[in-house]
């Protein structure tokens, strides 16, 4: 029997409103981003465009298109990738958000796609690209934050409720407009499902040392709990639920390590993770 399409509260509608809000690009801004688009296509013309992400990675042609979101009924720019390139690059993704930072040359935020992906076929697909067209949106806006290593501890924090925060909207935005891609029946609530989703995607990415080095981690790790409240003043979640999380951090902590030495074995003898498994210990030594 096919399971009951989820419904929204009010409070959960609500709480989506404000997260469009937050994620949704100033007139200013947008009218920026597109300036830059126009330009960037106009230059493709003339030199055919490569993307290149990783080290002495010689990148993938891409075809550029305008897409007009659902979510804020604005054009932004998709760039088509070959297959093999994207699965290799980005192993566990369907579609991903590009910020660029690079001082020789500019591309403006996009959402990179499979080739394969090129029809958007499948209405799962659909809600995929809005998700990461909010994360465009919030690199337009600028509240997207630059997963880079912090030298200051507090930075690091900030950084890393900034990645929360931008997932538990991208998440909220995307199964407020599909709600019956939410797991309903296997989870809590959705608040819970979107905090959660954000939890883990910074944690894996603290754990590999995007916010701090990793002697900075355990710092890091241990004052997760006291931030958490400010973290998530802005998404306005249950604070039992908060106080949930704060309980089970080393639970969380423990299965971003785990899926990400799953996802890349080698990462095994990486200094952040090697921290990250020693704070564990140090917590086990403490119950
Ligand atoms: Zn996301």
């Amino acid at each position: 029997m096919a399971s009951m399409p989820y419904v929204l509260s009010q409070r959960e509608l609500l709480q989506s409103k404000h997260a469009l809000l937050r994620s949704t690009a100033t007139e200013k801004a947008y009218r920026a981003y597109f300036a830059s688009v126009a330009q960037y296509l106009a230059l493709s013309e003339s030199v055919p465009p490569r993307i290149a992400l990783g080290d002495g990675d010689a990148g993938s042609a891409i075809t550029l298109r305008l897409h007009e979101s659902v979510l804020s009924k604005r054009k932004y720019l998709i760039g088509f990738v070959e297959d093999a390139w994207f699965a290799g690059t980005f192993p566990s993704y369907d579609a991903i958000a590009s910020i660029v930072q690079n001082d020789s040359y500019y591309i403006p935020p996009l959402v990179l796609v499979p080739r394969r992906q090129m029809r958007f076929c499948t209405e799962m697909f659909r809600s995929i690209l809005e998700h990461e067209l909010v994360h465009v949106n919030q690199a337009i806006r600028g509240t997207l934050p630059f997963r880079e290593p912090q030298a200051e501890l507090d930075a690091a924090i900030s950084t890393f409720f900034g990645v929360v925060r931008s997932e538990f909207d991208a998440n909220l935005l995307q199964l407020a407009r599909w709600p019956k891609f939410f797991p309903h029946e296997r989870v809590p609530s959705l608040e819970f499902w979107c905090v959660l989703r954000g939890l883990a995607e910074a944690l894996e990415s603290a754990v590999t040392g995007a916010f701090c080095s990793a002697k900075m981690l355990t710092s890091l790790l241990s004052a997760l709990r006291d931030a958490f409240d400010d973290g998530l003043a802005k998404c306005k979640v249950h604070g039992s639920l908060v106080n949930f999380f704060k309980r089970g951090l080393p639970h969380f902590v423990s299965t971003a390590v785990s899926n990400r030495i799953e996802s890349q074995p080698a990462l095994v003898k990486n200094a952040s993770i090697e921290a990250a498994q020693q704070w564990l210990r140090s917590c086990s030594a403490k119950i």
